[in-house]
């Protein structure tokens, strides 16, 4: 026997059964982003490294250690994309899109890549819907778009609970690192060894480390929220008026820090009771210096991305659409099989589903298969001609070849 090759650790494949559930939060998603005026955008799966490598920020986990890169034949370092943000802005100044009306609101979904450890709700290739408004700093922008994703786990019946911090300017924030690398300095013995080998790269990232001594280390630590500029307070109280005035509910939590460097202002984090280990289901924040720093004119930005895998176990599940069976197409022997898919065909060009036997059964094998699939009626071909046979009420009658489409589409509710 030989040995049977198994998906790549940490990748999954959707079945036929659990693609239903996923096409509506797909759908969801384009609606609720469709009606505030969102388009969808979609760039290559793959890019060169140094886009992640400047914008995500050489010293985050996802840079680090993430990362699926290789060289491309040509000598040409590329890497599967493992977040949005940084090609979407990539292709705002690729393209001009400065010179369009601002913001430019733009949401995708697809793929990412992240080598990181399987678990449940976390893998190494998972899928994103994801939401970016580029070009203004009005905490509108931030407001409309927590509120879209609180829309959208709504709508798929996920409950979770939104954090919510700023992280001010890039000022602010580079005075406020000295601070804390200070204070991570003088309790570097009770750090993780993790967190004291990042103290001057990315002091930010110990708020969000797993060990004891770390979070208890941190919980005294000062914090970034506490000494935002007037500005950057405005912004956030701006921000946080409009969530009120939807009504939604929200907790500050001066801790947040989000895992990749390009974040300004505000940051968010939707978190869900039912996900255990690997809670947050979507978050974002405000990046407004990233453009600039990948070329473009300087040009603010703020957005999101869920993990559509995450929203599914978060989701209560939802009655999911059958596809109707309109026709099987059957026949008593084999020689009308060229018949029945000529039927069939003529049937589905009239707007119909139809399917016709495909394996060789007996007669009485294709009525149990037409049972099976749920078909409304089944056309049986034989040498006395066409019956038409109704599923439901298992009545049957005598019909012209001919007429069969007009018979089966005549049947239909509203036909
Ligand atoms: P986490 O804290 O769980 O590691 P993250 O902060 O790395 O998440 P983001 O980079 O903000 O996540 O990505 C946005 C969303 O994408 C997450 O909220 C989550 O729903 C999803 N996501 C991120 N990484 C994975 C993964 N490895 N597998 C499945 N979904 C993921
Ligand atoms: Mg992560």
């Amino acid at each position: 026997l030989s040995e049977r090759t198994q998906a790549p650790r940490g990748t999954f494949d959707v079945l036929p059964d659990e693609e239903p559930a996923r096409e509506a939060i797909v759908r969801e998603a384009q609606r609720i982003l469709g009606s505030a005026g969102y388009r969808r955008i979609e760039t290559p799966i793959f890019e060169a490294t140094e886009l992640f490598a400047r914008s995500v920020g050489e010293a985050t986990d996802i840079v680090r250690k993430e990362m699926y890169t290789f060289d491309d034949g040509g000598g040409r370092s590329v890497t599967l994309r493992p977040e949005g943000t940084a090609p979407v802005c990539r292709a705002y100044v690729e393209h001009g899109m400065h010179k369009l009306a601002q913001p430019v609101k733009l949401w995708y979904l697809g793929p990412f890549f992240r080598r990181e450890a399987p678990q449940k709700g976390r893998y190494r290739e998972f899928f994103q819907v994801g939401a970016e408004a580029l070009g203004s700093d009005d905490p509108a922008v931030d407001a409309e778009l927590i509120l879209l994703l609180a829309d959208l786990l709504d709508a798929i019946g996920a409950s979770a609970r939104l954090r919510l911090s700023s992280l001010g300017t890039p000022d602010t924030r580079a005075a406020y690192r000295e601070r804390l690398t200070a204070y991570l300095r003088e309790h570097e013995d009770e750090l993780s060894p993790d967190v004291r080998e990042r103290i001057d790269l990315n002091p930010l990232r110990a708020f969000d480390a797993s060990d004891r001594g770390t979070q208890r280390v941190m919980a005294g630590a000062p914090r970034l929220f506490d000494v935002l500029n007037d500005d950057d307070r405005e912004h956030f109280e701006a921000v946080t008026a409009m969530l009120d005035d939807a009504d939604l509910r929200w907790e500050l939590d001066p801790s947040l820090v989000r895992g990749l460097d390009y974040y300004t202002r505000t940051v968010f984090e939707f978190e869900s009771p039912d996900l255990g280990a690997q809670s947050g289901v979507g978050g974002g924040g405000r990046y407004d210096g990233l453009v600039e720093q990948l070329g473009g004119p300087p040009t603010p930005g703020c957005g999101w991305a869920a993990g559509i895998e995450r929203m599914l176990l978060a989701a209560a599940a939802q009655p999911t659409p059958v596809d109707g069976v309109d026709l099987f197409v059957a026949f008593a022997k084999p020689h009308y099989r060229r018949e029945a898919m000529r039927i069939a065909n003529e049937v589905r060009q009239a707007g119909l589903h139809a399917q016709l036997e495909l394996a060789g059964r007996s007669l009485k094998g294709q009525l149990k298969q037409a049972d099976r699939i749920g078909a409304r009626y089944v056309a049986i071909l034989g040498d006395e001609g066409a019956q038409l046979k109704d599923m439901q009420s298992g009545e049957q009658h005598e019909v012209e070849v001919g007429a069969l489409p007009a018979a089966v589409l005549r049947q239909r509710p509203g036909g």
